[in-house]
């Protein structure tokens, strides 16, 4: 009796833990196709760092996005706001992903490379970045952020469209055109007065000359120290400049350079920039963080302090837009 009772309790732990493990286990290893699972959308998620994918929820995987990308200490439409950007950013993903499949990650519909796609912080790595008190205060307003507009989007003409954003445009933003040579009508150069007041307004980069000629390709410790000056030099020199007032092209020693390409090589916070010569040293004075294209974080936030709602910060950065339930 003992022993056919004991069989009956290892069999029930079998049931319970065990079997349901394995079958998970084995789903995750398909790979399925993404599906819709109790009225919710699934997410092919690649984890850059760990290389592996993971199906997660729609909204769950959001609150993870609006966690990576938004500071939590934002006013709360502004995190509605950046939830909104970044479902629509996702579903888009999505479609993208079904026609052709990314050849950066097969098999999956978006990653956690901010550089790529999108940033993702898990449980995890927001136990670990904010402590437990913090993480369950901070988790609960981002839900509540993501809850609040569970479903919504950005369209414009029926589409889903490219909602980029950055940290700060340093007072005005960017239109698609000036940056990539892409008009879109929904992405053109709006003041954003808020950034003025924000962290990330400006910032200061230096660089000796060596260290630009190896990141560059150029030789500029060679040439006069005069012929670097901002004004009246001729080795360091803007070709042109967007309506805003950023850089678009310079000329570097023999070299010339895209703002956006040069942006990249020194990682520089923006292309909103002068320069300055002190020595063998080349300070570049950077105004606003990130390419300023799109709804500027800080901006958001500002205008949420100021009493705009989600939709009244979204529609300003994205002009022509609307919000629908998808
Ligand atoms: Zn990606």
């Amino acid at each position: 009796m003992r022993k056919a009772l004991g069989l009956f309790i290892i069999l029930i732990f079998a049931a319970v833990i065990i079997l349901p493990a394995i079958i998970i286990e084995g789903i995750s290893l398909l790979q399925p196709p993404v599906q819709v699972q109790s009225g919710q959308q699934l997410v092919r998620v690649y984890f850059h760092q760990g290389g592996d994918i993971r199906i997660i929820p729609l909204e769950e995987y959001i609150t993870g996005v609006v966690a990576g990308e938004m500071p939590a200490d934002f006013e709360l439409e502004a995190l509605k706001a950046q939830a909104v950007a970044a479902r629509t950013y996702t579903l888009k993903k999505i479609e993208d992903a079904r026609s052709k499949p990314d050849d950066h990650h097969p098999g999956a519909d978006i990653c956690t490379d901010p550089a790529h796609c999108q940033a993702y912080a898990d449980d995890d790595v927001l136990q670990e970045r904010w402590g437990l008190i913090n993480f369950w205060r901070n988790k609960g307003k981002i839900q509540e952020a993501v809850r609040a507009t569970a479903g919504m989007v950005l369209t414009y003409q029926g589409k889903l469209i490219d909602p980029v954003y950055h940290a700060n445009s340093g007072g005005r933003t960017e239109s698609a055109a000036a940056v990539w040579g892409q008009d879109l009508p929904y992405l053109q150069s709006v003041p954003s007065p808020w950034d003025k007041e924000a962290p990330r307004y400006q910032a200061a980069t230096t660089f000796t000359l060596e260290e630009l000629d190896r990141k560059l390709g150029v030789d500029l410790t060679s040439v006069p120290a005069a012929s670097l000056a901002p004004s009246g030099g001729t080795a360091i020199r803007v070709l042109e400049r967007t309506a805003t007032g950023r850089v678009k092209t310079i000329k570097i020693g023999d070299r010339t350079f895209s703002a956006v390409e040069l942006r990249r090589l020194l990682d520089l916070p923006s292309t909103y920039f002068t320069w300055l010569v002190q020595g063998d040293c080349i300070t570049f004075n950077t105004t606003g963080y990130g390419h300023g294209v799109g709804m500027s974080q800080y901006g958001a936030n500002g205008m949420a302090r100021e009493g705009k709602n989600f939709a009244e910060i979204l529609t300003y950065y994205y002009r022509g837009v609307k919000i629908e339930n998808r």
